[in-house]
């Protein structure tokens, strides 16, 4: 086992009530560093009496006025508090993110890590005007909403983006003046274990923030069952929101749901080829393939194809996957065996079906490293039909089809049953707008891909699950609108 002094911190606790605790059971379950494949530490195994310990706490936290009644301009100097405490210190977090989650350093600093520290400032900012509307409505009334908190909310998040998926979660919720309980990926929890902590350090009064990590069928799923909690905000499979929808009914929590995607990157003849090969590659390598955004239908022009396709196999052939400690590594592992089982069982199944590997398709040796590394691989000659072209992988595979002319493009790029994201390359400003009203997604992007902001909505359309998170309108998922009336007769 590891014994950086980094990763033994607070291992081994949960976080309840402003207090760092052993799960119930007393049990904990290793987190495994995905380049070395060895448990870097113990973590507390939470489940339903833990959760239930936590949701009390947040409850209490709600209920007592601790942070719902506090004034919003101290809510606002408190979440700046977090965000500088994550801020000052960024680097121990993005080695942290690297170790548990396998992602490069300089991405995981970065991107992740920067990321989530803008979300926290985002939401300090939004804190205090949050407010409603004086409605001039017939009769002698005076009619005016307030935008009130939900109450507990429950943030169930994944193991891609670790910090960055709480920080979307949290920072809004508690801007609006929620109370929260963060249940992190099995795979990831020690940033979210982190963020307590700083929260903490930075005043955030106790039970506002609690962390329960354990397994999903366990610890998340009681929390979405919870009969105290107003609302599940959850990111990960579709498989698990359709699960999460179901069983939150109970007390008709409100959900909102981030799932999978199967994003079409549409590359028309007349693109900046040279752009269009490095967006692609980034589209569909970037976190190794593990993005729900990820570019992983590439829709090329037939008349470009070959020309695009032998660029592509060369830059993807230099994103060989390395040692994502090392600053110059661009592609780590996978997340755990189980990914780059699935994962492998995919890139099978793409040849029994008839597609054409053109790269990769084989795990990858990195020096001295047993994890969980694979080659960038990309796949040519893909139909829709085919399995690598419906399915989600969540790795650092590519399905290359092409088409005749924008129509089919679009045709093509819709014919899935997700809806999260979709790219189109071209020079044409008409075919662009065109291509970007016409793909069902709920992210288009115009001549680049993967570029998020804190201040703009992201979420799914259809099986790629519903509700706008970032931006202002994540305010609607964690406030509810209450209508007032005066009688001034
Ligand atoms: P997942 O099962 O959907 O996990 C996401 C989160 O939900 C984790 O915190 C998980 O806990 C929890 N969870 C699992 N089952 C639950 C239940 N019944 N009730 C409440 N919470 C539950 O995703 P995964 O197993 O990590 O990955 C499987 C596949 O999902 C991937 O291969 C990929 O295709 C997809 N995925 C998509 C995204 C995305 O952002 N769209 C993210 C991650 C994965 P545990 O960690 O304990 O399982
Ligand atoms: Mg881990």
């Amino acid at each position: 086992m590891q014994t950086d002094a980094l990763v033994a911190i607070r291992a081994g606790k949960l976080f309840i009530g402003g207090e760092w605790r052993d799960a119930e059971s007393g049990r904990t379950f290793p987190t495994i560093n995905p380049s070395t494949a060895e448990p870097l530490t113990e973590v507390a195994e939470g489940d339903v009496a833990d959760v239930d310990q936590a949701v009390r706490a947040a409850r209490g936290a709600f209920e007592s006025g601790a942070w719902p009644a506090m004034d919003a301009r101290s809510r606002a100097k408190l979440l700046h508090a977090v965000a500088d405490g994550l801020e000052a210190r960024a680097d121990e977090l993005a080695r942290l993110e690297t170790m548990d989650n396998g992602k490069p350093l300089r991405e995981a600093r970065m991107f992740d890590i920067k990321e989530s520290i803008e979300c926290f400032r985002y939401y300090a900012g939004w804190a205090d005007k949050i407010y409603g509307d004086v409605i001039p409505l017939p009769g002698p009334y005076l009619n005016y909403t307030r935008l009130e908190p939900i109450g507990v909310c429950g943030a169930i998040i994944p193991w891609n983006y670790p910090l960055q998926m709480a920080a979307w979660k949290v920072a809004p919720a508690l801007a609006c003046g929620n109370t929260v309980v963060l249940k992190p990926a099995e795979q990831t929890p020690l940033t979210a274990l982190e963020l307590a902590r700083i929260a903490s350090e930075a005043g955030l009064p106790a039970g506002v923030l609690n962390v329960v990590t354990g397994h999903g069928e366990t610890a998340g799923a009681a929390l979405v069952r919870h009969p105290d909690v107003d609302k599940i905000a959850f990111t990960g499979s579709t498989e698990v929101g359709r699960i999460i929808q179901r069983e939150a009914a109970g007390n008709l929590k409100r959900v909102s749901l981030e799932l999978g995607g199967k994003s079409p990157n549409i590359v028309l003849a007349d693109a900046d080829i040279e752009a269009a090969v490095r967006g692609a590659t980034s589209a569909i390598f970037y976190n190794t393939g593990q993005a729900c955004t990820a570019g992983s239908r590439l829709l090329i022009d037939e008349s470009i194809r070959d020309e695009f396709l032998e660029k592509l196999a060369k830059r993807a052939d230099g994103m060989r996957p390395g040692d994502p400690l090392n600053p110059k590594t661009r592609m780590g592992p996978l997340i755990s065996q189980e990914q780059l089982d699935r994962v492998l069982g995919y890139i099978e199944k793409g040849k029994s079906e008839g597609a054409e590997l053109v790269i990769g398709g084989d795990r990858a040796e990195v020096s001295n490293n047993p994890g969980y590394f694979l080659n960038p691989t990309i796949f040519d000659r893909v139909t829709p039909e085919m399995t690598i072209a419906r399915e989600e992988i969540f790795g650092p595979v590519l399905a290359v089809t092409t088409f005749a002319d924008l129509d089919e493009a679009i045709e093509l790029g819709n014919k899935t049953d997700y809806g999260l994201a979709a790219a189109v390359w071209t020079q044409d400003v008409k075919k662009a707008h065109r291509a970007a009203h016409a793909l069902r997604a709920g992210t288009v992007w115009v001549n680049m891909y993967h570029t998020l902001d804190t201040g703009s909505p992201f979420g799914g359309y259809k099986h790629s699950g519903y509700g706008r998170e970032l931006g202002k309108y994540a305010l609607d998922l964690y406030t509810q609108v209450k209508s007032v009336w005066v009688n001034l007769a």
